[in-house]
């Protein structure tokens, strides 16, 4: 089995690291990930243990990076050809792959074939109504916010900002969304952007908003519209929050069984896990 013994990370996974003292800061991810399962944050956030990267995983990053290079280039006049796109999706699923690989691809044909979803996908919504048209306010944005009932400033990066303040975030997905459990599951994401965007700007957005790219054999593109929160579902995001902060400033981390565990990459560090055990970066014993 795999040691969970203290390592210095001798490469970058992309990811901020937390340490077992108050954070720095907290986004809408990194609370996720922590309220998914502490131990699974553990061993990817302070630990930073690596791990082959999934092929979905891989073709989410490189769709991710090219419609920001298309919403850039729509934003600053440059060129947003199809075949500007399709440049900036090769160079971005060559550059990933190298650069933060090895990707657990089967062979060169599931590469190929995961290479192609890919283009079609974005091509899809190149050519769908939910393309972006006009020019957005802002792209790519990344917020740093001090927001009240949180003890740690709010962090977030934004997809895009449509003209009207409207927050979208764009999700590769297998399967076809259904609106509910879609704004359900990002719902702290969603709320978050909110609060940035209030602190940072003074303006409510009318919608928080997802674009899902479906890989299906014809792929879809579907809007999901969520509307702005209350002071209710506020509140509720803030103590969500703050209860990530508090356990990543406590060293609170151990086990969460639960169905996501079939596909978690840590299943045998997990099973070394015992609640006599100190982990490192965590002040105190996990139980
Ligand atoms: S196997 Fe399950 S309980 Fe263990 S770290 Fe992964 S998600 Fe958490």
């Amino acid at each position: 089995m795999t040691s969970v013994a203290t390592r210095e990370p001798p490469f970058t996974t992309g990811l901020a690291p937390y340490a077992g003292t108050l954070p720095g800061h907290i986004s809408a991810s990194a609370a996720k990930n922590y309220l998914g399962c502490s131990l699974r944050f553990w061993f990817e956030r302070v630990a930073c243990l690596r791990k082959p990267t999934s092929p979905a995983l891989h073709l989410g990053k490189a769709v991710h990076a090219t419609l920001q290079a298309f919403h850039l280039a729509r934003w600053r006049g440059g060129d947003d050809s199809p075949e500007a796109v399709a440049a900036a999706y090769d160079r971005a699923f060559h550059e990933l792959e190298r650069d933060e690989g090895p990707v657990n691809f089967d062979d060169e044909a599931d590469r190929e074939k995961n290479r192609l979803d890919g283009l079609r996908v974005i091509a899809a919504y190149l050519d769908s109504s939910e393309v972006l048209t006009g020019k957005p306010r802002a792209v790519e944005v990344l917020l740093k916010e001090s927001i009240p009932g949180l003890s740690v400033p709010l962090t977030g990066a934004m997809d895009l900002v449509a003209s009207d303040y409207t927050p979208v975030d764009f999700k590769s997905t297998a399967s076809r969304p259904d609106p509910w459990g879609a704004a359900f599951d990002h719902e702290i994401q969603l709320v978050s952007y909110q609060l940035l965007m209030e602190a940072a700007t003074g303006v409510t957005p009318p919608s928080l908003d997802l674009v899902f790219l479906v890989k299906t054999k014809t792929p879809q593109v579907i809007r999901v519209k969520s509307p702005p929160a209350d002071a209710r579902r506020k509140r509720r995001v803030v103590a969500l929050l703050e209860t990530v902060v508090a356990g990543i400033a406590e060293g609170r981390y151990h086990p969460q069984p639960s169905m996501p565990c079939s596909w978690c990459q840590f299943k045998n560090e997990c099973m070394n896990w015992c609640p006599d055990m100190t982990l490192p970066g965590a002040d105190r014993r996990t139980a």
